[in-house]
């Protein structure tokens, strides 16, 4: 049988793309040149945000205008044509993903297509108390929060205005919804919040969480920001540690990009994302699909793949496949930082972390 998509709300108005095969009839999973295998799919919903983070955009984003953003059956069709290559898991991010109003339709087609077995998403939380129990019914198998402190004038300050509250609310709605594990992500910034990774890292102490501390990264229009602030991985831990005594190191798989530790007999565990200073690129099989539809091969690197003007102009499944195939074929083998090459086209909330 024969499905045909339909595209609503973009700048086409409605339009049919080619029919997809359904199923699709054998999954051919894809390499890169170096032989990774790439099965990992992260896809920025949108890049608007209901907050301002300081290490992640200017006050004053201008976000893209809606009809560049794919529309749900664009982004329902990519993610059928990466299945059939091999995807098997999937990341909603943005911007912030829960802002799209479709967003739990979207996540129940995703959850819904075959192969796809894990699908988790990246949340700032704000919306979760509300959104936890519609998404876990969806399909949803778990979330990352955002939260970069537990003090809340400083949430407020890194997030231009949150309230962190509405984060604790979310935190705890997730938990009920069963949308485990729950991990949280610490992005960490000098002169913001370096003086609460201790504080962050308790919470593991009574709760199964993961908390991830985050090496800040350079984007966009905010690199000297970021450049200049980091904190890394080596003194990460040391603040943990001058309180906590030695943490447990756990083996490390190279493809999770966060080194497991873990604070004696604490439920929970710690981790570290050292993209900066201790890179974690041989392990990596993830390719990202920006808010425009843009399949970006390196988080760091500029190099993209067009797919949405193609499939806007009428591609078919089959001319997608090899689009994707082709573009995922070169992913380079890791970022440049260490050679002070930045990506400077766009900001994390148009790549989606
Ligand atoms: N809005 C959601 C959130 O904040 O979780 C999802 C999108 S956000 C871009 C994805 C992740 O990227 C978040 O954990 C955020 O903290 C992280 N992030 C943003 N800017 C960053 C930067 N410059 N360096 C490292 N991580 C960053
Ligand atoms: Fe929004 Fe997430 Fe960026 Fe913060 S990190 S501004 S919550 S997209």
């Amino acid at each position: 049988m024969k499905a045909e998509l339909k595209l609503y709300g973009n700048q086409h108005g409605s339009v049919s793309v080619a029919p997809v095969p359904e199923p699709f009839t054998t999954i051919e999973p894809m390499h890169d040149s170096y032989g990774r295998r790439i099965n990992y799919l992260r896809i920025s919903l949108t890049d608007a945000c209901n907050l301002r983070c300081v290490y992640c955009m200017p006050e004053h984003m201008t976000f893209m205008p809606r009809n560049q953003l794919m529309t749900k059956d664009e982004l329902l069709f990519l993610v059928r044509v990466g299945a059939s290559l091999g995807v098997n898991k999937i990341r909603l991010t943005g911007g912030e993903p829960t802002i799209r109003p479709d967003i739990v339709e979207l996540v129940q087609a995703i959850a819904a297509t075959p192969g796809i077995r894990d699908l988790a998403m990246t949340t700032n939380g704000v919306l979760l108390d509300k959104l936890a129990r519609p998404l876990a019914e969806a399909g949803l198998n778990r979330v990352n929060i955002s939260i970069d402190t537990v003090e809340p004038y400083k949430f407020h300050h890194i997030t231009r205005w949150g309230e962190l509250d509405d984060v604790w609310r979310g935190i705890r709605a997730a938990e009920e919804a069963g949308l485990h594990p729950i991990k949280l992500n610490c992005v960490v910034v000098r002169n913001f919040n370096e003086n609460d990774i201790a504080e962050l890292a308790r919470l593991t102490i009574d709760n199964t969480w993961e908390v991830r501390f985050i090496e800040m990264m350079p984007f966009g229009e905010v690199t000297d920001f970021q450049q200049v602030n980091v904190v890394t991985f080596q003194e990460m831990r040391e603040r943990v540690e001058s309180v906590f005594g030695p943490l447990e190191e756990a083996s490390y798989d190279y493809v999770d990009p966060s080194r497991p530790f873990r604070i004696p007999n604490a439920k929970g565990t710690l981790g570290f994302i050292s993209s900066v200073t201790e890179p974690f690129c041989q392990g990596c099989g993830r390719v990202r699909l920006t808010a425009d539809g843009k399949l970006r091969l390196c988080l760091l690197r500029d190099d993209e793949v067009d797919l949405l003007t193609p499939l806007r102009d009428g591609a078919g499944f089959e001319e997608m496949r090899a689009l994707m195939r082709g573009g995922a074929y070169h992913k380079p083998w890791g970022h440049g930082l260490g050679q002070g090459v930045i990506a400077e086209t766009r900001a994390m909330n148009q790549i989606g972390g």
